[in-house]
């Protein structure tokens, strides 16, 4: 799928806006959120564009693992053994950018249910 111009993930991914990258792999980029919430928050994006976790999941299942085995390394890179993953999908659940990106959050105490 290509890359969309007007999509923000896209653009970090093409390094036309500047991400602070922590990971890659052939399929995936990991930076900081700019907004961090917790001492590491990353967000783990495959390179192609989907909207959403259920359409990469569709789509490329094996991207769709890989996020998850790149925000492990992530969090292992960094000490954590705990960390949260977290995908917003739709904006009533939270998600402003769909460029589907899953959050990896370690480093504080976390709290169930999230708000
Ligand atoms: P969502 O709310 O869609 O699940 O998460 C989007 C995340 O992207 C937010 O946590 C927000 O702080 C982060 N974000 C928004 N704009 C930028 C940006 O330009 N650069 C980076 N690194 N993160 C961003
Ligand atoms: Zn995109």
């Amino acid at each position: 799928m290509a890359a969309m111009d007007d999509c923000l993930f896209c653009r970090i991914v093409a390094g036309d806006v500047p991400g602070e990258i922590v990971h890659t792999t052939e399929r995936t980029v990991a930076f900081r959120d700019i907004n961090g919430q917790a001492p590491l928050h990353v967000l783990v994006v495959p390179r192609d564009h989907y909207a959403n976790a259920a359409e990469l999941a569709t789509g490329d299942p094996e991207t769709s693992a890989e996020l998850v085995r790149s925000a492990h390394a992530v969090a292992a890179a960094d000490g954590y053994d705990d960390y949260r993953l977290v995908f917003n999908t739709g904006a009533g659940a939270g998600q402003r950018v769909f460029h589907t990106h899953l959050h990896v959050i370690a480093g504080r105490e976390l709290s169930w249910p999230p708000g």
